[in-house]
């Protein structure tokens, strides 16, 4: 699943289509296209994995999923997986296998853009603060609850845990203050350092434990095991992270 950074290069992409007016609109998601004919893109918002594309009377909102994509210019992919197509005087957009809704205006103020991990806007000391609210929670839902740290998916946690040297089914309250601040922060540094590393292809390369077998640090096996109650895949050393 795409997490945060690939939205904001996602979004990177898209950005030569703001000011432009839509021309017409097709693809098999599940809602009247017709209204976007001859409105303006405005603007394009993200939020976590999620990508708003603000018109003049409404927005839509795209989530990738497990399998979605995109495309400039050209269809590339079959109708079936077409969700949505917008054409525009010049140029098009094209999103596939993943979910497009179309939602009011009002919908953009409820949204606490301060959760949003790789935003100017984020909070640290609001995640702080949500995190000491659920003391029972393991560390490793924490990073993957999007209400705290939109953005982060399943890469950036084992990332930031082994970082960190904290074990995933760690639970919140039981961290040092020190420990959870670092925590909040490496999320943050180290969703900056997957954007670089994914736009210089080198994401993969960089990797310390997460897919990996042997801990880059004492060289023992790394445990692989699904963990929390998401019940993702978390990769972790027993011997370097501490289990609080
Ligand atoms: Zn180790």
């Amino acid at each position: 699943m795409p997490e945060g950074p690939s939205i904001l290069l996602m979004k990177e992409d898209l950005l030569p289509f703001v000011g432009k007016t839509v021309t017409e609109a097709g693809g098999n998601a599940q809602f009247d296209k017709e209204p976007l004919m001859g409105q303006t893109l405005h603007e394009i918002r993200t939020f976590g994995k999620q990508t708003y594309l603000v018109f003049d009377e409404s927005a839509i909102r795209i989530h990738l999923l497990m399998f979605g994509s995109y495309g400039i210019d050209e269809q590339t992919k079959p109708d079936k997986s077409l969700r949505l197509s917008l054409f525009f005087k010049k140029g098009s957009l094209y999103f596939y296998t993943c979910s497009v809704k179309s939602v009011d205006l009002e919908f953009l103020d409820t949204i606490d853009w301060e959760a949003d991990i790789m935003s100017d806007l984020w909070n640290p000391k609001k995640a702080e603060k949500k995190m000491k609210s659920k003391p029972e929670m393991m560390v490793c839902d924490a990073l993957m609850n999007q209400d705290i740290f939109s953005g982060v998916g399943n890469i950036i946690k084992n990332e930031v845990l082994f970082r960190i040297g904290v074990q995933p089914e760690s639970l919140v309250g039981n961290l040092p203050a020190k420990k959870l601040k670092e925590l909040i922060a490496e999320a943050r540094n180290y969703s900056f350092d997957f954007l670089e590393w994914k736009r210089e292809f080198v994401l993969k390369k960089k990797w310390l434990v997460h897919s990996k077998k042997v801990c880059p640090k004492c060289g023992e096996k790394l445990v692989k095991k699904q963990t929390g109650l998401g019940k993702r895949r978390s990769f972790y050393c027993e011997k370097d992270q501490k289990l609080y």
